[in-house]
């Protein structure tokens, strides 16, 4: 079974891209197959691994427009068993370019269909908008990570962001999945963080993450590098944190399969 899980976040600078890197790279370290796909036209997640745009490289743009198979798309990357599916400036497109085509909002999943069972994880990075990329990316998600800066006006816009997921659940009867939120760039040396993320657990309550991401240096340098933080420094801060991440993830799939076992 492929579990899809969307990244996202329409308030900016969070540390969706970080993130969506950094555990798909973790979960990959388990001798699992995971496709990243960057569904933002910042393409900050493909430099962010390292590949390169070149002359005649598909990207997700092509996938989404052109009906380019999904599989003619995906690239690999210098950590073993992460693959990618590449975006470029050309995504922005996307929003004008799908308005008038029937179920636009569904378009991605139809293509990852013909992926599923090839991966176990498939990690979206979203754009920090909540268009018809994200609703795309939303769509073809089982579930979400919803990153959250421990830092004044956390909450800003959070409810839009409920909101949508409510109307993917209603309107197109989706049953999304809330895999957690992700309090990131902790810093426990200051009160506003403790605060911020105390207030967070109380209004999320077990929907928070029991993993914290610190705020680091090397978690912001890796990706000039193009690299994850598990190949940058795989002893830092940074790294052990997404990798407890990918952790709690998994045991999370242990947990529902447990479930219905029962
Ligand atoms: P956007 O909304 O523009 O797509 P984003 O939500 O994807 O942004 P990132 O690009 O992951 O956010 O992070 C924003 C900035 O913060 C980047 O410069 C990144 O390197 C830095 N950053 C992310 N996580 C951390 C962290 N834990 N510690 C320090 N810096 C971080
Ligand atoms: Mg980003």
């Amino acid at each position: 079974m492929t579990r899809i899980i969307a990244v996202t976040n329409q308030k900016g600078g969070v540390g969706k891209t970080t993130t969506a890197i950094n555990v798909a790279a973790a979960l990959a370290a388990n001798d699992i197959k995971v496709l990243l796909i960057d569904c933002d036209p910042q393409g900050n997640a493909t430099s962010g691994v390292g590949v390169q745009k070149t002359e005649g490289m598909q990207t997700l743009h092509d996938v989404l427009i052109d009906g380019k198979e999904a599989k003619t798309a995906i690239q690999q990357t210098e950590m073993e068993g992460l693959d990618l599916i590449p975006a470029d400036k050309n995504l922005i497109g996307v929003n004008l370019q799908l308005v008038n085509v029937d179920d636009r909002e569904s378009i991605l999943r139809k293509h990852l269909h013909g992926l599923r069972g090839e991966y176990r994880y498939i990690i979206i990075d979203c754009p920090p908008s909540l268009d018809l990329l994200t609703l795309n990316a939303l769509m073809a998600a089982d579930a979400v990570l919803i990153p959250i800066q421990c830092e004044f006006f956390a909450l800003e816009g959070i409810s839009s962001l409920i909101d949508t997921i409510d109307r993917v659940r209603d309107s197109f009867g989706h049953p999304l999945e809330i895999e957690g939120i992700l309090l990131t760039m902790y810093d426990e040396r200051t009160n506003l963080a403790r605060q911020v993320a105390a207030d967070l657990r109380e209004f999320f309550q077990d929907e928070v993450l029991k993993t914290v991401i610190p705020r680091s240096i090397r978690l912001a340098e890796a990706p000039s590098h193009g690299k994850p933080i598990l190949l940058y420094d795989p002893g830092s801060k940074g790294s052990e944190a997404y990798i407890q991440l990918a952790k709690e993830i998994l045991k999370h799939e242990q947990t529902r399969s447990a479930k219905s076992a029962r």
